[in-house]
């Protein structure tokens, strides 16, 4: 596939975002997987993976790209193994996720995922999903008491208004 090829797939790609894009969850991690194996033996994405993850998850594919060239992914971590992932969007605001669940309190993933469907998921769960392939996240340790606070936190905003159950979809 050359580059004039995947430039004319990408602009058809990107006309048929919306509604239309609905795919099986394992199409989603079957692609998270296959980038994984990839950067991990190359230590970069190939212009193939970038266009495929692009056609399936779109703008907000494009915004996580953008999130990362900041620190913005921290694994707030307590004791062994337990750990919710933070990522910070560009207004500054902390999004606490859980670890390979699709459910993001973010305003866009409510209107844009939950909403209108227009997108599999949102800017902030791409982004701790592409910190743990390429490795740039940072590791935070905190103690159970601000672990809990930082949960009780999170749940409280996500309480607020969303009809949605965060076990029902997950992201590998
Ligand atoms: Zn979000």
């Amino acid at each position: 596939m050359n580059d004039e090829e995947s430039g004319v797939r990408l602009n058809r790609l990107k006309q048929n975002e919306g509604p239309a894009l609905r795919v099986l969850p394992s199409v989603v991690n079957d692609l998270l997987k296959e980038a994984e194996q990839i950067f991990k033996e190359r230590g970069d994405f190939t212009d193939e993976i970038l266009l495929a993850l692009h056609s399936l998850f779109g703008k907000p594919f494009e915004k996580a790209l953008e999130l990362l060239e900041s620190s913005c992914v921290v694994y707030v971590r307590c004791g062994q193994g337990r750990y919710v992932v933070q990522v910070t969007g560009s207004s500054g605001t902390p999004y606490t996720l859980f670890p390979h669940v699709n459910f993001c309190s973010c305003p866009a993933y409510r209107y844009q995922v939950i909403s209108t469907q227009k997108f599999l998921t949102c800017k902030h769960i791409l982004a701790a999903r592409l910190a743990e392939i390429m490795q740039k996240g940072r590791d935070l340790s905190l103690s159970v008491e601000e672990l809990t606070r930082i949960l009780c936190a999170a749940v409280k905003f996500d309480s607020d208004g969303a009809d949605h159950d965060p076990w029902s979809t997950h992201l590998v």
